[in-house]
Parts: C-alpha cells; structure tokens; sequence
C-alpha cells in the first residue's frame, strides 16, 4: 500500500492494517528511487512472508530490487522472517551492533521469547530461525537507499538494541520510531527484562530534539504529517518524572 513516494506499507497485522499474518509488526519497503529497502519483516508464520511480498508486487514494485534489510531491533514481531527475507531477497541485512549477535544466534531468551509464548504472545511450537548480519550499525552510521538518508539512532528503553531512523531526501522528513513512540504519544513499557523506563525517557528526549515531519512506528497508526506532536507528548510526560500512556 503506496503511502507516499517513498514509502509503502506492505505487512502488518492485528496492531496494523491486516495486510499479513496477525502477528506481524508493520512492514515498510522504502522507494529511494535506484534501490528499495525492507524495513523489520515481520513474524513469518507459515506463508505470511509471501503475502507479504505478493503485497510488494501488487503495489507495482519489483522485489528484486530490493537490496537492503533493515531490522530496527529483534523482537520476534519484526525479526522472525528476516532468515526467510534473508534467503530469498539479494540483500544485504542490517542490525544494531548488540542486536546483531542475538540475530545471528536466535538467541531465544535474549528477545524474550521464551516470556512471550509464556503470555500467549506467540504459538508455543514458534522458534526463531538464525539469520545472517552483515552490517552492524552504530548511533549516527548513515544508511543510504538510493536517493533517501537513513541516520541510525540509539533508542534502547522498549528493549536494548532498538535503533530509530531518521529519513531524508525524499518528499518529506520521517522517523522511523519502530517501538519507541506511537500515536499519541503512547510507548511500549513490557515486563520483560530488557525494558528500562530511564534509557526509554532518555530515547524519547533524544529524537524530540530531531527534525521530522512524519511519524511512522511499527505499529498502530500512521502520521505522515504532524507526527513531531506525539513524541513531544511522551516527552511532556517523562519531564514530569512520570511515564507515558502504554499501549498494553
Ligand atoms: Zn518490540
């Protein structure tokens, strides 16, 4: 589905537009004109991940052009198909340096999962398949996609590893927030054991300094314009020492 431009949601589940399978996060192809990306591939249950990419070639995209694969932190939602994406895409597979091992190693209790099928979150036979990294990005490292900037930023808080992007060059200025703010300013406290209310206020604070138009999260709605005045209102509430609205 043709957003913008630049920017096309192509899976999500539940929490998104029921594009793919139920539990996917949303799935972002980004257009930079010579090269798309893929951004965080959702969970990859049973053919989940070629509805996704029949999404991609009914929006009038070729997934061969496809080169780069951008997970943004290793929550199952958004990295279980990344070994499948991996496989059948020619692309090259980004990562934060510290979600990158985890990646690698399907380091099942390093992304909570074993909590999660313990609350119902997945199927209890799932398991995350190892995927290859082959580029480890650090705060401020600059990926680009054809004519399109991605500025990678640091944002742990919802689990350790969670990188944001900021994106420039096209028709307007993004944030790709992944699950760091969502509209409303809402953000995604969960009791597990890499969640930290202080390093999530210091993320919150980090890209309110930064400059965009859109807020695109992983999940829920979608703010092509006017986006800034959600992260400014979990930034509000983290300035009074207390926390944000939780989306569960
Ligand atoms: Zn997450």
């Amino acid at each position: 589905m043709k957003l913008t431009k630049n920017l096309y949601v192509v899976g999500g589940g539940r929490f998104g537009f029921g594009l793919s399978g139920e539990l996917d996060c949303h799935v972002f192809v980004l257009d930079g004109g010579s090269e798309l990306a893929l951004i965080d591939p959702g969970l990859g249950l049973n053919d989940d991940f070629e509805t996704i990419l029949q999404n991609i070639r009914d929006d009038g995209l070729d997934t061969r052009r496809i080169r780069k694969l951008i997970l943004t932190h290793y929550h199952c939602d958004h990295i279980g198909a990344a070994a499948e994406a991996a496989g059948r895409l020619d692309v090259e597979v980004f990562a934060s340096t510290l979600a990158a091992p985890v990646i690698r190693n399907a380091d099942e209790k390093a992304v909570a999962l074993d909590v999660a099928k313990a609350a119902g979150f997945y199927p209890q036979d799932f398991h995350l398949p190892p995927c290859p990294v082959h580029r480890e990005i650090h705060e401020g490292d600059v990926l680009e996609v054809g004519d399109l900037r991605l500025q990678a930023y640091d944002t742990p808080g919802h689990c350790d590893g969670h990188l944001s992007f900021t994106m420039t060059g096209g028709d307007r200025n993004y944030l790709l927030g992944a699950d760091l703010v969502f509209w409303g300013g809402k953000i995604l406290l969960q009791n597990i054991h890499d969640c930290r209310i202080d390093a999530y206020a210091g993320s919150v604070f980090k890209v309110a300094d930064l400059d965009f138009d859109a807020l695109v999260p992983g999940h829920l709605q979608i703010s092509l314009r006017f986006g800034k005045q959600h992260v400014t209102r979990a930034a509000d509430a983290f300035r009074q020492l207390g926390v944000p609205a939780n989306l569960v």
